[in-house]
């Protein structure tokens, strides 16, 4: 039988093709949520941040951060809303839904925004080199070691925050915030805005005892707080959560599901390799195969050629 190029691609081809038509029964597989069981959260209490920034200036520095271009005292970067980026892991936005003061003057709340840690994260589920993953602690890690750049977690995110180096044309990372893993882990601190704010509007602790207490606030005083803690279900619930006074529809938060993203996420990566990785290992044998018959024919070919040259 000959063994070409036609050959090579006729047969590949026709896998490629079988394998798309026959699904795999691993692609039909049921995915288990990532959440550990008991993690760590922070719960921003909205009716008390006053937006001074000091958390921004807590997280710049314990990352090593470059300085801003405008200085954290400097509130007129409010006037603007921001989100996190290579520079900068959180940011805190000002909002105003229409309250009044006595004087009639419109009330602010302020939105302190970061990756949510979520509890089923999508990032992670899109990771192919798993370059992110969830602790048990809560943070969602980023290992940049392993990174290759292929930018699917942005993609998948559904808060859109991961950031990446684009001006770093060497050694380009995924950014976002940390959830302060090093900190919580090895000194069993707490994240550095947790322990800057003023006010304490960030109260860090044990997920289901600060869902507790975020329950306790809204019910002992229902004039300050809607009936709703943001996170506590989105998309499969997040390690922070906010309570408010405003409907979050108006301060900038998403309506998300409460199902997990990761389902689509995973169910694409496990199509993808589900379907490929059986007419790959075939083009791979058959690559081999052409390879060694060449060098076959190529040896077979010369031989008399070096017998003429000699004689
Ligand atoms: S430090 Fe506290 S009060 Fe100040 S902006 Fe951050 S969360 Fe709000
Ligand atoms: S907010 Fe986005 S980046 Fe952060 S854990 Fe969730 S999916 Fe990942």
């Amino acid at each position: 039988m000959k063994i070409n190029r036609r050959f090579f691609l006729g047969i590949g081809g026709t896998m490629v093709g079988g394998a798309l038509i026959v699904r795999p029964k691993k692609a039909r597989a049921v995915r288990k949520p990532k959440a550990p069981s008991d993690p760590y959260g922070c719960l921003m209490d909205l009716t008390v941040c006053v937006g001074c920034r000091k958390c921004e200036q807590a997280c710049n520095r314990v990352h090593g951060l470059p300085a801003p271009q405008v200085s954290f005292d400097d509130l007129r970067v409010l006037e603007h809303k921001r989100r996190p980026n290579v520079t900068a892991y959180t940011v805190v936005n000002r909002h105003y839904t229409g309250k009044l003061d006595e004087r009639n003057l419109l009330i602010p709340t302020f939105v302190k925004v970061q990756c949510m840690h979520c509890q089923d994260p999508a990032c992670v589920s899109a990771c192919i080199v798993g370059a992110l993953t969830k602790k048990d602690n809560g943070a969602v890690h980023y290992d940049d070691s392993k990174c290759m750049g292929c930018r699917y977690c942005m993609v998948a995110c559904p808060f859109q925050i991961p950031a990446y180096d684009y001006h770093d044309p060497l050694t380009p990372q995924v950014r976002k915030s940390t959830f302060c893993y090093d900190r919580i882990i090895k000194v069993g601190g707490k994240p550095a805005c947790a322990v800057i704010c003023p006010v304490e509007a960030i109260l860090f602790g044990k997920r289901s005892q600060i869902i507790k207490v975020a329950r306790r606030r809204i019910k002992n005083d229902p004039g300050r707080y809607l009936d709703r803690i943001y996170g506590e279900y989105e998309v499969g619930g997040t390690s922070w959560l906010y309570i408010s006074g405003d409907p979050f529809e108006k301060l900038g938060f998403l309506d998300l599901p409460s199902r997990p993203i990761p389902h689509l996420a995973e169910t694409i990566q496990q199509g993808l390799f589900s379907y490929l990785w059986a007419p790959l290992s075939l083009f791979a044998i058959l690559g081999g195969c052409m390879w060694t018959f060449n060098r076959k024919q190529i040896k077979g070919n010369s031989e008399p050629e070096r017998m003429e040259d000699n004689s």
